[in-house]
């Protein structure tokens, strides 16, 4: 993931799920959110962003019942546009290869069978997002260019590779509730910088959907944690309402190994 938070608001539900089924989760996280907006009342003299976020990442990841935490040490970009795109560090201004470099490391020191990352428009299209779909897809094809799909005991591979990816069918629901409750769906979120209008028609395949709303409870708490970024309330009850809906199901497109399109969805993203 990009950020602190994308672990909750995005994929939340799933890692608690195999995370209670005793399955070891484990985060990559390329920033500390360093252009997330904190509210004054939560800035003390003592901490910076970075460190606030980092510890309410902690708090969250307990929750959900995360094995372990691992930064890559880059800075947040900031939405497209704005002026820390162009700080060094920003993830946006290094080299796809840099960033794959440091997400196969991490890849061999934690072995996973299974990774999951954003898809190609990065959920909402935030350009930090983008990278980190574009990097860990190399960091990844890197291991199959390398090795085939041959396992043996003298190198290791990823089995699989899947995208989150958001319902269009409820994305759409969403932009018509929007619309009524008179908000403007291309100005939309706390800093009015998210155009669901530009990708409201992005399709992807799916092919695994897990059924997330008993450890929608758990995924709130951990939710709670990230008070720096509203706590996981956005907007009034309608919003909150319907981001509940989408999040009953959290849904993935299995990038790797290629699937044919039989239209079959399943239940668990360590099935065939
Ligand atoms: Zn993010």
């Amino acid at each position: 993931m990009a950020h602190p938070d994308d672990e909750t608001f995005g994929v939340g539900g799933t890692l608690a799920y195999y995370s209670s089924k005793g399955v070891d989760v484990h985060l990559i996280c390329a920033t500390k959110g360093e252009e997330g907006y904190i509210p004054a009342e939560l800035i003390t003299k003592n901490l910076s962003i970075a460190e606030i976020r980092e510890a309410e990442l902690t708090c969250a990841a307990e929750i959900l019942g995360l094995k372990s935490v691992h930064f890559l040490g880059f800075r947040d970009s900031g939405m497209s546009g704005s002026e820390s795109n162009k700080n060094p560090r920003a993830l946006i201004s290094q080299s796809i290869e840099n960033v794959a470099e440091r997400i196969t490391s991490k890849i061999h020191e934690i072995k996973p069978q299974v990774i999951i990352t954003f898809d190609p428009i990065g959920g909402y299209k935030h350009p930090d997002h983008i990278m980190i779909h574009k990097a860990t897809s190399k960091a990844y094809f890197g291991f199959i260019e390398k090795f085939g799909q041959e396992k043996s005991s003298d190198h290791y591979l990823p089995e699989k590779l899947y995208y989150h990816i958001v319902s269009k069918k409820l994305m759409k629901v969403f932009v018509k509730m929007l619309k009524l409750a008179g908000k403007d769906p291309s100005a939309f979120g706390k800093n009015k910088d998210i155009n669901i209008n530009s990708f409201v028609n992005a399709e992807f395949p799916m092919h695994v959907q897990i059924k997330t709303g008993k450890y929608q409870k758990q995924r709130k708490m951990a939710a709670t944690c990230h008070l720096s970024q509203g706590a996981g309330k956005f907007g009034g009850k309608i919003t909150s309402a319907l981001i509940d809906l989408f999040n009953k199901k959290e849904s993935f497109m299995q990038a790797y190994p290629p699937l044919p399109n039989t239209g079959r969805i399943r239940n668990d993203l360590f099935d065939n």
